[in-house]
């Protein structure tokens, strides 16, 4: 009954790239700048959750039995089978019961350790989960069907759509969504204020949302190449209870060298004190002198060569970079000094002296790196302006007025 074999290649896609890249996903794009009092909600398990209740599977959307199904699919008007429980939906309902049970075990432990073990399990199984929903609309999976991924969809869009309109109708105004999380701000909204707009979310869509939490402040961040324009996911808050909340900054990723992590989280360290926006914006001069004395350090060569190494994945074999970006030279120089270097692995250097006309003279693998290496002073200045820029660019900076403030007038001209 398996079938053996479908034809018609497609190229593999995550669930993130489905949900983002493909029309099927749905969101509302964030309101670049700093926010005060904005709720977190979740929705757990979202596109699972709907395969299971709706009954979303290949051989249930637009099944030949249930033509007058009073199951369909939203915008699409497919029929969903009413007759028979999906394949898809029966697999999920285990994996959806098995993660709710870990996460209810998380919850009660109180040893760290057992806590950390539960928490590890429901993790794994929201992966899972995940996959499942993508590998739904890839079209060489046994069980796939590009209509029942565009069902899933379509369901969630509506889910989304709904859940804002009775937020809006509470008087709530939706800062960010994407994929299945909402940020939503209302003045002097409380706590119980969000928790029963989650009920109420609950009991119109029947499915399990969580209350996150609410931000003191969050700050949406724009594009870095284009000016003012919002982008997806990106930005940083402080929860009431002082939790720091940082996606898709210099912060989160692995191959930002040590020394701008590090700035960067001292600096939403110190404005995590800001109670709310007029606190936050009263606490920037802060921030500049934190980042001032990070410039200084890296300007008196104090900074340790091992906080300024940079990690890149290497996308393809070292050869086959066409221009020299550092990962390629990185990657190169190790080559000729024996060690086998290929697509996938990840190099670490530093950059000693970006603007030399010699590729191999611009980057250092760590691996050769010693005593008398010495680094880009420019460069790592640029860096970590960079990272600042990125925070602090809803608020009127801009890499030229950082240079000013950390070196003056006449040399912020460095380049
Ligand atoms: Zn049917």
């Amino acid at each position: 009954m398996v079938p053996w074999k479908k034809s018609e290649p497609e190229n593999f896609k995550n669930a993130m790239d489905l949900l983002v890249a493909d029309r099927g996903g749905f969101y509302f794009e964030p309101k670049v700048g700093i926010h005060d009092n904005v709720g977190e909600i979740d929705f757990s398990s979202m596109y699972p959750m709907l395969m299971l209740k709706k009954n979303i599977s290949p051989e249930t959307v637009s099944c030949e039995c249930c033509s007058d199904s009073a199951n369909r699919v939203p915008e699409l008007g497919y029929n969903m089978c009413e007759r028979r429980v999906g394949i898809v939906p029966k697999v999920l309902k285990l994996m959806l019961k098995k993660r709710m049970y870990y996460k209810e075990m998380r919850n009660k432990a109180s040893d760290p350790e057992e806590r950390r073990k539960y928490d590890q399990r429901q993790a794994a199984y929201k992966i899972i989960l995940c996959t499942c929903f993508g590998y739904l609309g890839y079209r060489n999976a046994r069980f796939g069907k590009v209509d029942a991924h565009i069902a899933a969809c379509a369901f969630a869009r509506k889910t989304l759509l709904d859940t804002s309109k009775l937020a809006e109708r509470r008087g709530f105004e939706i800062v960010h969504g994407i994929v299945d999380s909402l940020y939503l701000k209302k003045k002097r909204a409380t706590d119980k204020d969000f928790i029963e707009l989650c009920r109420e979310i609950t009991d119109y869509t029947r499915l399990p949302i969580s209350y996150e939490g609410r931000y003191r402040w969050i700050v949406f961040l724009p594009s870095k190449t284009h000016f003012g324009v919002p982008v997806l996911n990106r930005f940083y808050g402080v929860f009431q209870d002082g939790k720091v909340k940082v996606r898709g900054i210099e912060l989160r990723r692995g191959d930002a060298p040590n020394i701008v992590q590090q700035c960067q989280n001292e600096v939403i360290k110190d404005l995590a004190e800001a109670r709310n926006s007029r606190e936050f914006a009263e606490l920037i001069p802060d921030a500049l002198s934190i980042l001032r004395k990070y410039a200084d350090r890296i300007l008196n060569r104090e900074v340790y060569l091992a906080d300024l190494v940079i990690s890149k994945q290497l996308s393809k074999d070292p050869d086959r970079y066409v221009n020299s970006v550092h990962q390629a030279i990185a990657a190169r120089q190790l080559r000729d000094h024996g060690l086998e270097v290929m697509a996938g692995q990840t190099v670490k250097y530093i950059i000693v002296d970006a603007d030399n006309r010699r590729p191999e003279r611009r980057v250092l693998p760590v691996q050769l790196v010693d005593t008398e290496s010495r680094y880009d002073v420019k460069e790592y200045l640029k860096l970590l302006v960079d990272a600042i820029y990125t925070m602090l660019s809803p608020f009127g900076f801009t890499r030229e007025k950082l240079m000013i403030r950390i070196l003056g007038q006449s040399q912020s001209s460095l380049n």
